[in-house]
């Protein structure tokens, strides 16, 4: 530990407006190399094994000439959006590195790869929330390696200033750890939900509120009920965090950005039906990012009474 005299810290923070953002990790922040496994209709009526790209899946996911494998059926489609007892997150360490290589080689990043960047830099709290099934220290992992990949070295001392401000300000430390630790501490204040891992779905099973709708809910609606717990979650745990501090004395806002239309318009409607009623002292703030061609997606939606500049 260090004494906080003895380090630079950024006392400016405490000035700021709390923005918070939610992110959907693939075609929205990276553009992955992880595969679907699909059968594809052949002219000769048979069905052939193909693997397809998440984008791509987006479009051929309602075309009739493309089916789930016969055998294994979804869970086999999905196989490379899981870790396995073998690999512990492995593979989508390997692609993670192999998506943000291709950038640094100049392939244009996901929409909201430079919102991800500013958020980083900027030491604000945020949550990933994917339809992967990883573990939670999978995707932490992975958040690791882009702050580690992409951050130049005077971004990583800016994000340090800003994240040891922080602690000064609103945890009301005396003294630092090490920059390894205090990068650490703030990563366990974000939260890293891939819904269809089975940890998280047993956590939202045992929550009182949502384990109940679980059931209520046909097996189909289920992943886009767990995309909602797991925004829930993040807000709960952004009030609590603010509740503790004294930090509801400026405006607040939680953005959430998704490539996927489905997702966009389940969490908008979700947002206008219970959110904004539930939490009527934040402002909600969601983005469509299926254009690939808008910098940073369409804003869709905006609930709660607060104006925001630049959000
Ligand atoms: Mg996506």
């Amino acid at each position: 530990m260090q004494p906080i005299s003895s380090l630079p810290y950024n006392t400016g923070v405490a000035e700021r407006d709390f923005k918070y953002y939610i992110f959907d990790w693939d075609d929205n922040i990276l553009h992955m190399p992880t595969r679907i496994h699909l059968e594809h209709l052949e002219d000769d009526g048979t069905w052939r094994p193909v693997k397809v790209s998440t984008s791509l899946f987006a479009v051929v996911r309602t075309d009739g000439r493309y089916r789930l494998p016969e055998k294994g059926g979804r869970k086999e489609a999905f196989i490379e959006f899981q870790d396995t007892p073998q690999d512990r997150g492995r593979q989508f360490l390997l692609d993670t590195a192999a998506a943000l290589r291709r950038i640094s080689e100049g392939e244009k990043p996901g929409p909201s790869f430079e919102t991800m960047r500013r958020t980083l830099v900027e030491g604000r709290v945020f949550a990933i929330v994917t339809a992967r099934g990883h573990a939670s220290s999978t995707l932490r992992r992975a958040v690791r390696l882009f702050i580690d990949t992409v951050l130049t070295p005077e971004e990583r001392e800016t994000m340090m200033r800003n994240l040891r401000g922080y602690r000064v300000w609103l945890d009301k430390v005396t003294e630092f750890g090490t920059d390894d630790e205090e990068l650490e501490y703030y990563l366990s204040m974000c939260r890293f939900h891939a819904v269809t891992n089975a940890d998280f779905w047993d956590q939202m099973e045992s929550d009182p509120d949502f384990g109940t709708r679980l059931l209520a809910t046909p097996s189909e609606q289920r992943p886009e009920m767990a995309k909602k717990f797991a925004i829930h979650d993040f807000v709960v745990h952004v009030f609590h965090m603010l509740e503790r501090t004294g930090g509801f004395v400026r405006p607040v806002a939680i953005g959430f950005s998704d490539d996927d239309l489905g997702n966009v318009r389940a969490v908008a409607d979700y947002v206008t039906s219970e959110l904004s009623s539930r939490f009527p002292g934040i402002k909600f703030v969601v983005y469509d990012t299926s254009d690939a061609t808008l910098s940073r997606g369409r804003k869709v939606v905006v609930a709660g009474q607060l104006n925001l500049p630049g959000f």
